[in-house]
């Protein structure tokens, strides 16, 4: 004897009833019972026309017409022409029957549990019928189940009686001669012979209880995915099929959301050692899942994740509970007398707190009970009022093999915290099977797909990419991430994705990732740019492994890194508005971005992709002292004077260096100083120092005409003041000497410290005598490199380098 059991959408249409049909010929030969659900949808339906009536809505009608029209036509196109007219009356007669009950429910505006139960149950008794006589034929037998499964009266989710129904059971079993039997899921009686369900999904739980009772070879769970996967395929793309497990995972997989399964099914088949196969009926030859006591092992420590929506998590604090025994026998007695279900106990240490999960739909009935039990302590105040927590979800990692491994739960909440999923409560049973966490369910599709990607696709790890700015660097950068894509994913294990983007007029989203070979197209077409909006979606699609890049030059995106930043999504900034505003302000973002886990970084900011800041971290961390920085930063300015010997005018040669991208937008930042002094005010940032730009002298070479006015106006100006800038040329090679634009930092001056930028005449002995083209160089002198510094030298301007040093700082956020 087999048991096979088919779900709504199994059965939801003549289609699909045809290829229950089929599996169900393929096993004759065998005995076997056939358990099904309500046609797809049904069920629902059922519920809808009994709350309208419940409402006094006339709309109840209409559902009850759609149920009969769905099944009137699927009679139609799967019962045998001779058979068809009786099978038809049947359903007009069930579904009058249904609207006289909904008739008496709309006048009496009441809907009691046992009235919904017996609506409900027409669900299966039509679809057993219509798909008995489908088959057609003379030894397939019909049964009602609830003449066989007895249960007591608790209607919505009523419990069996096992002995009496067994007994039926096998005693209906050996009289009969047929060899398939079709039997409706989900219903049942009391003893009383008034119908009951066994809790919504409840087929399952029946054919377990016919597998169990007539001592089945197997119960073969068909349904509409190829067996269990490591998580809900609908929240995870990448879940994957698990071939065998163990009843005692199953339980707790389905115990925890994975509805796949009714979490009552498991226990009557495992008593008796039958094996439970999952399958898919629209993919019969995949081999499903084998649910059994000693499952093949695996390498996998957790075999699934899953989770419980609309939870609302109830805690009792107060000093009067340490230490005196009997609390939690209160609580739990108060819950379980206002039959309220408990689905997680956490209990700190001190015993100052208990906190349990409920069900949002029981939350009401459990606050007034416990509110009850414990009034004299409330009211004395030694303990509070049960405090309430709405719209929480579990999400649980489930494994036979956890209670084995050390470090699964670190691994866990690790991830999590990463990405700033707030943990509100944590449960982790002593079987060491499962591990819960408590989450806002906002979190809940981030959160199950952070854990399947931390505990099963070691593989691959998927980062989300949002960037601003599609200027010079902003396409080099998509041109890169676009090339890189494959690289990154074979060598680093990373997938990236671009999912949104933005320049200063328009944006766009896209969770699956944007396709940059069509970006500029895209972004056309895309939604006005509105910043707040921008920064708001990013939040809201609470992706896992987010990154922000800033490649503009704009204030205000810098304004949104902090609110990012907390919510652990890290922050790549080639955009020096944040690094070199106020001391206050920047540390500020430094320290988000360590209490949230997030990454705040900004190489770039300081000789485009030379690894400056980085280096400078190195020796921090490492335990070095920065005593003094020189440098050249700008490769706008370097570019110039390199270039610059009187042949050609200033203003020409400025404009070139405009021309090849390495200045700033407005040309003016670099030529004044002032974009040397954030850069220079960075890095002594970085190396500790509090530091404003006020605090840095300043030694500017331009003339205060050139400062004014257009882009176009200093163009000018420029021009007009030439002689000027031939004068500081042929001084200084008269002198055999270079121009070149220094910074420096000195931990030990005046202020404290000294830190000044200026145009400074250097001779062929002076590190940046040989400094050519747009190079940069930096020079650190710390208490390792006393005499001789650390010199990092090279390209320090051109927008391809930056974006090399952007990526570089995305693979370092992507990959904390
Ligand atoms: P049926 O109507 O056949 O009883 P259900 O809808 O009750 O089917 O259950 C099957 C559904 O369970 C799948 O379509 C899938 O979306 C969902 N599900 C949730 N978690 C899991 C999981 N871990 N493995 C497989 N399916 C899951
Ligand atoms: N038809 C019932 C429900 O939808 C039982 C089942 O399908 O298992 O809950
Ligand atoms: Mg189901």
């Amino acid at each position: 004897m087999k048991v096979l059991k088919f779900g709504g959408t199994s059965v939801a249409n003549a289609a699909n009833i045809k290829k229950v049909m089929a599996i169900v010929n393929a096993n004759a030969g065998d005995r076997v019972v056939v358990i099904v659900s309500a046609l797809g949808g049904i069920t629902d339906l059922l519920i809808t026309a009994a709350t309208l009536s419940e409402t006094g809505d006339e709309k109840y009608n209409a559902a009850i017409e759609e149920i009969r029209y769905r099944h009137i036509s699927t009679v139609k196109e799967i019962v045998p022409a001779d058979r068809q007219t009786d099978v038809i009356d049947m359903v007009n007669g069930a579904c009058k029957e249904i609207g006289e009950i909904c008739r008496g429910i709309f006048l009496l505006k009441e809907l009691s549990p046992r009235t919904k139960d017996r609506v409900m149950s027409y669900g299966e008794m039509l679809s057993s019928r219509v798909i008995h006589a489908a088959f057609g034929k003379e030894n397939i037998e019909w049964a009602d189940s609830r003449k066989l499964i007895v249960t007591d009266d608790h209607y919505g989710m009523a419990a069996v009686n096992f002995e009496t129904t067994n007994k039926n059971i096998s005693e209906y079993f050996a009289l009969s001669k047929d060899d398939i039997f079709i039997l409706p899921g989900f219903i049942a009686s009391d003893r009383n012979n008034v119908t009951t369900t066994l809790g919504r999904g409840g087929s399952d739980y029946t054919a377990a209880i016919f597998a169990a009772a007539t001592n089945a070879s197997a119960l073969e769970i068909w349904t509409d995915v190829s067996g269990m996967m490591t998580a809900d395929p609908r929240a995870v793309t990448t879940a994957m099929r698990l071939p065998e497990i163990s009843y005692r995972e199953a339980m707790e997989l389905s115990h925890f959301g994975a509805k796949v399964i009714y979490p009552p099914t498991v226990q009557p088949v495992m008593n008796k050692n039958i094996p439970i196969l999952v399958k898919n009926t629209f993919a019969p030859e995949d081999e499903g899942t084998l649910i059994k006591n000693e499952p093949a092992p695996s390498n996998n420590i957790v075999r699934g994740i899953s989770g419980i929506n609309k939870l609302v998590l109830m805690s009792l604090e107060g000093s009067g509970m340490v230490g005196i025994p009997g609390f939690s026998k209160r609580l739990f007695e108060a819950l379980a007398s206002a039959s309220v279900n408990v689905i997680l106990i956490t209990q700190a240490s001190s015993e100052h707190s208990i906190s349990v999960c409920v069900e949002a739909e029981q939350a009401a009935r459990a606050q007034h009970a416990v509110d009850t039990a414990f009034q004299f302590e409330i009211r004395s105040g030694s303990i509070e009022p049960l405090r309430t927590e709405y719209d929480l979800s579990i999400v649980a990692i489930v494994g036979d093999n956890m209670k084995n491994h050390t470090g699964v739960s670190g691994k866990m909440f690790g991830a999590l915290g990463r990405n700033g999923v707030n943990i509100r409560a944590i449960a982790q049973g002593s079987s060491e099977r499962n591990i819960s966490a408590v989450i806002r369910t906002e979190d809940v599709i981030k959160a199950t797909n952070i854990l399947h990607e931390e505990f099963f696709e070691s593989g691959y790890k998927q980062v989300n990419i949002f960037i601003a700015g599609l200027g010079n660097v902003g396409k080099k950068l998509t041109d890169q991430l676009h090339n890189q894509k494959q690289f990154l994913r074979d060598h680093l294990r990373l997938q990236l994705r671009i999912t949104g983007m933005a320049n200063s007029r328009k944006m766009i989203f896209n969770e699956e990732g944007i396709d940059l070979s069509e970006a500029t197209a895209l972004l056309k077409v895309g939604a006005d740019m509105d910043l707040g909006e921008f920064s708001n979606e990013i939040q809201k699609k609470n992706l896992r492994n987010t990154v922000f890049v800033d490649v503009t030059a704009n204030d205000d995106v810098a304004d949104i890194y902090s609110e990012l930043l907390q919510k652990s999504i890290s922050v790549v900034a080639c955009n020096k508005a944040a690094a070199s505003s106020t001391y206050e302000n920047y540390k500020k973002l430094k320290t988000n971005a360590h209490e949230f886990n997030s990454l705040f970084l900004f190489e770039t900011n300081v000789g485009a992709g030379l690894p400056v800041i980085g280096t400078l971290n190195d020796l921090i961390r490492s335990g070095d002292k920065i005593n003094k920085i020189e440098a050249v930063l700008s490769g706008t300015l370097n570019f110039v004077f390199n270039n610059y010997d009187g042949t050609k005018s200033f203003a020409t040669i400025v404009k070139q260096a405009q021309d090849e991208g390495y200045t700033e937008p407005d040309p003016r930042l670099d030529l004044s100083g002032k974009d040397v002094m954030r850069k220079i005010m960075i890095l002594a940032r970085e190396a500790g120092e509090q530091i404003e730009t006020e605090d840095i002298s300043i030694n500017s070479f331009m003339p205060a005409s050139c400062m004014n006015g257009s882009v176009e106006d200093f163009y000018h100006a420029m021009e007009k003041e030439e002689a000027h800038f031939k004068k500081l040329y042929a001084d200084a090679s008269a002198a055999g000497k270079k121009l070149k634009f220094i910074a420096s930092y000195s931990a030990e001056g005046a202020n404290g410290f000294h830190a000044s930028v200026g145009l400074q005449q250097v001779d062929p002995k002076s590190d940046f005598y040989h400094l050519y083209g747009k190079d940069n160089a930096v020079l650190f002198y710390t208490d390792r490199y006393p005499e001789n510094p650390l010199v990092i030298k090279g390209a320090g301007a051109g927008a391809e380098v930056t974006a090399s040093g952007v990526f570089a700082d995305i693979i370092r956020a992507a990959t904390i």
